[in-house]
Order: C-alpha cells, then sequence, then structure tokens
C-alpha cells in the first residue's frame, strides 16, 4: 500500500527519489486514529487529536522536495502535530527539532516517535512563530500549518544557502519558498496553492 502511495505522488509530479523513497519507508497508518487506518494510505489529510490534521502526503512531498533535506542537515519544523513529516525528515537523515504548541500532541510525539525508532534531535513544546532561536542557524526551515504573514525570526535563523518553506496564507496558502543568499538577501519562489490548518499565535 505504501508503495502504491510512492507511485500517487510519483503520478502527481513528485520527482526526487530521496523523498519518495523516505515516504516508502515511514508507516503512515501508525500516525493516524484507528477509525482512519483503512485510509492511512490514501493520498488524503485526515484529523489527528487536538482538531488538527495529518497532512496529506502530497503536501509532505512537495514541501520536503522544496526543502532539499541533505543527510544531517539541520531542519526546523514548525507544527510536529502527528509527527509524520517529522519522521519523513528523520528518515532522510536529517537532524531534526520540531515545535508544537499544542501540549496534547506534543505529549503524544514525545514518546511514539522513538517508540518507531525515530530520534529527532529535540521536541519542543513552544510557539513556532518565533522558531529556535538558540539552536540556530539551520540548513532548513518547514512550516506546517498556514501562516497569515512570514514569521521574521525565521527568515532570521536560517544559513546562508538555507531555504524555508512556508505556505503563506489565510483561507488558502500560497506555497512560497524562500533561499537565503546572503545576510539580507532571500530569493522568494511561489508555488501552488495549498490548504493548511492555520499557524496560531502563542497562548500565552
Ligand atoms: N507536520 C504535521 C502537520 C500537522 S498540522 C503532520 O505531519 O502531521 C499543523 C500543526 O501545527 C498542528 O499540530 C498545530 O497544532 C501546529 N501549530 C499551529 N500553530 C503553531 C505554532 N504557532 N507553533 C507551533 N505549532 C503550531
Amino acid at each position: 500500500m505504501r508503495q502504491q502511495l510512492v507511485e500517487t505522488l510519483k503520478a502527481k509530479g513528485i520527482t526526487d527519489s530521496k523523498v519518495l523513497d523516505a515516504i516508502g519507508r515511514v508507516p503512515r497508518h501508525l500516525f493516524m486514529d484507528s477509525g482512519f487506518l483503512d485510509h492511512a494510505y490514501q493520498d488524503k489529510a485526515f484529523p489527528i487529536a487536538a482538531g488538527q490534521t495529518i497532512s496529506q502526503p502530497y503536501t509532505v512531498a512537495f514541501q520536503t522536495e522544496l526543502l532539499q533535506v541533505k543527510k544531517d542537515a539541520k531542519i526546523l519544523e514548525i507544527g510536529t502535530g502527528s509527527g509524520y513529516q517529522t519522521a519523513v525528515l528523520c528518515e532522510l537523515g536529517a537532524k531534526v527539532y520540531s515545535i508544537e504548541r499544542q501540549l496534547e500532541l506534543f505529549k503524544i510525539t514525545t514518546k511514539f516517535l522513538p517508540k518507531l525508532g525515530y530520534r529527532p534531535k529535540k521536541l519542543i513544546f513552544g510557539d513556532g512563530y518565533k522558531g529556535l532561536k538558540e539552536e540556530s542557524p539551520f540548513d532548513g526551515i518547514i512550516v506546517t500549518a498556514g501562516a497569515p504573514f512570514v514569521p521574521k525570526p525565521l527568515m532570521s535563523q536560517l544559513n546562508i544557502g538555507g531555504r524555508l518553506v512556508i505556505p503563506v496564507g489565510e483561507q488558502v496558502q500560497v506555497m512560497t519558498l524562500f533561499v537565503r543568499t546572503g545576510i539580507k538577501d532571500f530569493e522568494k519562489h511561489e508555488f501552488g496553492e495549498f490548504r493548511f490548518v492555520p499557524l496560531l499565535e502563542d497562548k500565552n
């Protein structure tokens, strides 16, 4: 079933074989509530705890492809959610830091990811708008919730040459890639429209 999902993603235009292989290895059904097990390898988003969603595999593949993850790259993820995207990044050999603002999800992934053998460098309960200054700079930052604007700290926590992949917009989001080409210079590229749950401001 996982292989079939990989074929679907190929047919939809994902070409990076490392990304496809990583998706082919992660047991997505284990990241979902039991009620949706039959659907785990369909290319669709599904509800998880705390009113959030596990992203559609195509979206995960698309964002991961844009991130161009190299082995041992330092990657910051905003919105751990189910931990599925985190696992894909771990499969690619990245050093992953991931921030989640829902305590319930943070607690679940903290236990669950190591059980599957996935060891992100750090899972953080906190507000992704601020990034993670103490561990910066990052080779890549991936935001997996819809951002009404691009948070400045995320731009400044990128390495030169680093890539920020972020869906920007309120109701509908435009997938946006920023490549940091110098201290003050960023290249901006826009891709198609996607729909994400919102990136919410700090609760405190
Ligand atoms: N990467 C996840 C996608 C989960 S949906 C997966 O593969 O399953 C987006 C997640 O972003 C949700 O869990 C939501 O709680 C979280 N989120 C929203 N606003 C946030 C913020 N300001 N900081 C960190 N996480 C946030």
